[in-house]
């Protein structure tokens, strides 16, 4: 059932579009499943949950980091994560570079932007990032790479309100590649689109969907994992 589920996902990603299968509050057995039918990126918003998965699963998955990630927790993630899509702050970033760095890694980021109507959703606004991206500190990292942008859509049955905010990310995706990565071709990734929303994501130009519960089904939050 859940390789079905996954296959039929997996066959309406684009060609292009990478898939993340969000795999937070899923047990290691149904990860597995997902695993042995071919998915080898997984997303996970809990550092200490991505921790002991990552341990117990093939060392060939690739783990993305898709949540609010706290300074504190970054040691549980930085010798083997593949992606962290959510920085939203320099002090994050300043962080992460740090921990990388006492690794000998560089790793791979995208910034979090707030494109959402609700005041919840954690990100960076353009200036910000524009800020983030012109400071000293953030030009003497050399642990870090800054791969892309990242953003999560309001939730609401709006198509189009969606669709605007989606191409307002690839939007500020296109100023800052041709302001701060011109010639730079690994700042190339738009992750945006969830289960509910990564058609219209596609078609306004996401190259990374971030797919759970229409793979793994609905998520039971009183599960206490790990
Ligand atoms: C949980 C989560 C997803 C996946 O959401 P679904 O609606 O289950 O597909 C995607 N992105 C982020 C940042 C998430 O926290």
């Amino acid at each position: 059932m859940l390789q079905e589920n996954y296959r039929k996902v997996a066959a309406t990603v684009q060609p292009g579009v990478r898939l993340v299968a969000v795999s937070k509050y899923k047990t290691v057995e149904e990860i597995k499943a997902v695993y042995d039918a071919g998915q080898r990126v997984f997303g996970e918003n809990k550092a200490q949950e991505m921790r002991a998965k990552h341990e117990q699963l093939p060392a060939d998955v690739e783990w993305h980091f898709i949540g609010h990630l706290q300074r504190n927790k970054i040691k549980y993630i930085v010798d083997y994560v593949s992606l962290v899509h959510s920085i939203d702050s320099l002090d994050l970033l300043k962080d992460v570079n740090a921990a990388a760095s006492a690794k000998g890694r560089v790793v791979p980021c995208l910034l979090q932007f707030h494109i959402a109507e609700e005041e919840t959703k954690f990100g960076l606004d353009l200036a910000e990032a524009e800020a983030l991206l012109r400071s000293a500190e953030y030009k003497a990292m050399r642990n870090v790479r800054v791969d892309g942008v990242m953003g999560m859509a309001t939730f609401t049955a709006d198509k189009e309100q969606v669709r605007g905010e989606f191409a307002a990310l690839r939007q500020i995706f296109r100023t800052l590649r041709e302001r701060y990565f011109a010639g730079e071709d690994h700042f190339k990734e738009i992750s945006m689109g969830m289960s509910d929303d990564y058609e219209i994501a596609m078609q306004e130009g996401s190259t990374l969907v971030r797919i759970g519960s229409s793979i793994f089904g609905a998520r039971d939050y009183s599960l206490k994992l790990y």
